[in-house]
This record gives structure tokens, sequence and C-alpha cells, in this order.
């Protein structure tokens, strides 16, 4: 089975002696590794104000405090998404207001959140869900007329970019993870992206403990409660092996993202996602949706290849239910949407195969 997600690891003979290398160096813990990865990171992206994290539920967590949540206030967001999104706003003691999506991309649709900003609402979080990148400049839009800062959770979306620059460049706050299925793993890992680098000092306090590690530990004042969030060099270490591979891996997700786009357009019941004027997705998973779609999974399985919706909303959950509201963009997406494999394990020939199975019919 052509599987919808798979973690890439580096080649042995390339991974291996440098990871035995750095577990016998005396030096495992946070150090030279996690800078280098770091700088290594931070020009891929473009923007020298990001922290590496041990997750990027961690990005999540620090973008919260940095953008003033507080218990009791409130965070507009999606269910569309993976768990951590949300679950991170609960563990604020935040309650999660959630936005409706655009029916046509299964996106957070800022139209529906303008009436939902109160003098409680701290922060917005949207996703760019399976590498689609959000509407940007309609959240930037409410972010100066409202003055509450956006979060970009681009879990799903290295390597995408908003009118030709890279995300992690273009919202307040950018959160990336390096878990082991995303785009790029070190097993564990996350990323925050800033734009204000005053309030990278503050960052890297709450990153560890809330010492200052410019300080000696006799000189520290904790000031903040900071929290155990550092990446280490093992981590480190693998991910500095696969920034030799990003570019490729990233450009294959594209590449067989783009051919879908293309082939897929006018096949009898299927109805391809709506991308933003300016947004250049990165195709974590290749999404769209379909008629009958149990019928379409059963046929896609049937010939070797997983598909999906992938993910639960997250509004259905009972730690959320004083947040339930109605939201019929969502309903009508969650309907239909599915997932078909489209990372970097797809070759040029699986992709055609999935194609002439797709315009078959089912
Ligand atoms: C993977 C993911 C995260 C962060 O997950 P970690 O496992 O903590 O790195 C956040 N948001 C979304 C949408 C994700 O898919």
């Amino acid at each position: 089975m052509i599987p919808l997600v798979k973690p890439f690891i580096p080649p042995r003979e390339v991974l291996i002696p440098e990871l035995e290398k750095i577990l016998y160096s005396g030096y495992i813990a946070t150090g030279q590794a996690v800078d280098d990865f770091e700088n290594d990171f931070k020009r891929y992206i473009g923007n020298q104000d990001m922290l590496s994290l041990h997750s990027g539920t961690d990005a999540l967590h620090i973008a919260f405090i940095l953008a003033g949540v507080k218990p009791g206030d409130e965070v507009i967001s999606t269910p569309m998404t993976a768990e951590p999104t949300n679950t991170a706003i609960a563990m604020m003691g935040a309650k999660v207001v959630w936005g409706d999506v655009d029916p046509r991309n299964g996106l957070l649709d800022p139209e529906s959140i303008k009436n939902l900003i109160t003098e409680k609402t701290k922060a917005i979080v949207f996703v760019d869900y399976a590498g689609m990148v959000g509407d940007i400049a309609g959240f930037r839009k409410i972010s100066e007329e409202t003055g509450v800062p956006f979060i970009e959770d681009a879990a799903h979306a290295l390597g995408s970019k908003f009118d030709g620059k890279m995300t992690g460049c273009n919202a307040p706050y950018t959160v990336f993870s390096l878990q082991a299925i995303k785009h790029l793993t070190t097993v564990d890992g996350g990323f925050l992206a800033m734009q204000n680098n005053e309030e990278l000092d503050r960052a890297r306090k709450l990153r560890w403990f809330g010492l200052d590690k410019k300080r000696s530990r006799l000189e520290n004042d904790i000031t903040e409660v900071g929290y155990k969030y550092a990446m280490n060099n093992v981590n480190a270490t693998i991910g500095l092996v696969q920034m030799q591979y990003i570019e490729e891996n990233v450009g294959r997700y594209i590449a067989n993202g783009k051919y879908y786009d293309n082939e897929l357009a006018n096949v009898d019941g299927v109805t391809l996602p709506y991308y933003y004027p300016g947004a250049e997705a990165s195709y974590w998973l290749y999404t769209m949706k379909v008629e009958r779609r149990n019928e379409f999974i059963k046929m896609m399985e049937a010939n070797g290849v997983a598909a999906s919706p992938l993910h639960h909303r997250s509004d259905t959950h009972s730690i959320f239910k004083e947040s339930r509201r109605e939201l019929p963009g969502m309903e009508e997406w969650y309907s239909s949407f599915v997932h078909i494999p489209c990372g970097w394990w797809v070759t040029e020939e699986d992709r055609c195969k999935i194609v002439e199975q797709i315009k078959k019919g089912w």
C-alpha cells in the first residue's frame, strides 16, 4: 500500500556516522549541534528570528504566551487541524472560539471570524492545513483592524510560500513541527518563527525554565516561569543531516501536488481545492473533495493506495464542549474531503497510476 505519510530518514551511511559521533562526544544535551542546525534552518526559511524547540506543540505554547494569552482569554481557532493546535489553547486555560472554514479548501475563513472578536480575544490561530497556505492577506487585514495578532500553524506547510516569501516570514508567529511524519523530521522537534525580534530574548528564556543562558546560573534570576522546551544535540544532528535533503524532498511533495492539480482538474466526481491568490502550497498531503467518499476510499485501497480524511474535527472533543457552535462551512467540507499520497516516496510512476485509477471512476 502506498501510505499517506512516511518519515524520511537519510541514508544510513550518511546519518549513522554523524549520530555516532554526537552520541559518544560527551555533549548530547543542548549545544553546538543545536546552534548549527538552527542556523541552517533559519537560512532555509530566510528569517533570523527563529528558535528551535523540542516540538511544534512547544512552539504553539510559546507563541500563545508571547501573544499575551492568559487564563480566561479567548483564542479564535479552526476545527480542521491536528489536535495540538487546540489542546495548546486549552493548556493556556484559554477558551477556544471556533471560526468556520472555507468549504472550498477547509482553511479557516477570515470572514467567519470578524464577528467573533471581543476584548477577550488575544490571538487568532489558523492552520496551513495539509500544506495549503491560509488566507494571509485576510488575516493581516483583520489583525491591522483589531490589533489581535495571528499565529500561523505551519506544521503541515514547511517550504510553502505566500507572495513569493517563505512560510515563516509572513505572520507575527509561525509554528513548525519536525515530528516523525512532517516534511522534515528530527524524530521530534519544532521551530517558532517571529517577526518582532524584541521578543526573541523572552522566547529564549521561556524555552529554558526562565533562565538567561547568556549569564551564569549563579547570576540568574527567574522572573517568569519558563519550560523545558529546548532541542538536544542528538535531534539537532539528525536535523543537520536532513538539511542536505530538504530542497529535494520538499520539491518532490510540490511536484507531485502540482501534477495532481493538473491531471485531476476535470475529473468527474472530483473537486480540487481553491488556493488563495499568492499562496504556493507545499502539499504535505494532497487534498480534494470527492463524491461518494467511502466508495472512493475503498476503490483506492483495493488498488494499493491509502486514501483517508486523516484528521478528526477538533470541535467535537468533550474538552471543547463549551465552545460548540454551528459551523456550516465545516459541515460541507468535512463530509467530502479526502487525502491521497503526495510525499517524497510517491514516484512518477505511482502518481501516474493513481491518476489513471481515479479517472476510471468508483
Ligand atoms: C504535528 C502538528 C503540530 C505539532 O506537533 P508536535 O508533534 O508537537 O511537533 C501542530 N499543529 C499541527 C496541525 C500538526 O499537525
